[in-house]
């Protein structure tokens, strides 16, 4: 299960039968697809209308939020109808000049709110602004059916304080780079049940796939880098992080699956 992936991205125009095929040959049974900017939300529904093994989720990145989307949120308020499984991916990064982390707050806080109204769990991009994440998450309060933070490298305090407010944590790449005691730790306090498996892609390949553009079917690094970090077999960990997702995005999917 690739619990969080870019389809719509150009890298793969052209070749997603392909890509998708590969994934499912690499045993994935599921990927989630999060649209970026809103001129992406209509292809990430036609993705996963043509493709049974895609879920989607609809949101305005952090790098990408301008004043202008504001105007498009009333559309971001029929994600759940158009059939969403999610809001995303949306957040705070402070680790870029631009967009001002006031605007990236405005627009981040706007769309928890409407993940809020709608009961949909939200996708969270989060580098270097975690005080600032968790405080629009009591401010506006936290959805019920919670979220991911996604590419998580924060340390086991972080994501205690993260688990607080109901969220689950997804990795990936990172867990192919040389082994750190710092994502060790984080790790063990967030297996079993707040771990999830990712790929990012068309970003972060693991090293096996350094410097190419990312694959979904990639994920069999990410997950024997699980693996080794927990001392579980392949099997267990892909069992346990595709139920977190399906319980996360009510995705149907019951057992079984990487
Ligand atoms: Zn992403």
């Amino acid at each position: 299960m690739d619990a969080h992936c870019h389809l719509e991205a150009e890298e793969f125009s052209g070749r997603l039968d392909r890509i998708i095929a590969d994934a499912r040959a690499a045993g994935v049974v599921k990927l989630i697809t999060a649209a970026i900017v809103p001129e992406q939300w209509e292809q990430s529904a036609a993705i996963a209308a043509a493709h049974p093994e895609v879920a989607f989720a609809w949101g305005v990145h952090p790098w990408y939020a301008r004043e202008e989307h504001f105007a498009a949120l009333p559309g971001l308020a029929t994600a759940r109808a158009r059939g969403a499984c999610a809001i995303g991916e949306i957040g705070l990064d402070g680790k870029i000049a631009s967009p001002e982390m006031e605007l990236q707050r405005r627009i981040f806080e706007d769309q928890l709110r409407i993940a809020r109204e709608l009961d949909l769990p939200v996708v969270l991009h989060c580098r270097g602004a975690f005080n600032e994440l968790l405080e629009s998450l009591k401010r506006v309060g936290a959805p019920a059916r919670g979220g991911m933070v996604h590419a998580f490298s924060g340390s086991a305090e972080v994501a205690e304080a993260c688990m607080a407010q109901g969220l689950r944590f997804s990795m990936g790449g990172a867990l192919s780079y040389r082994k750190s005691n710092k994502r060790d730790r984080t790790l063990r306090r967030i297996w079993p049940d707040h771990l999830l498996l990712e790929t990012d892609s068309p970003d972060i390949p693991p090293v096996q796939a350094a410097g190419q553009t990312n694959v979904p079917a990639n994920i069999v690094h990410n997950l024997a880098g699980a693996s080794a970090y927990l001392g579980l077999l392949e099997a267990t960990i892909a069992e346990q992080t595709t139920r977190n997702a399906d319980r996360l995005f009510c995705l149907g999917l019951g057992e079984g699956g990487v």
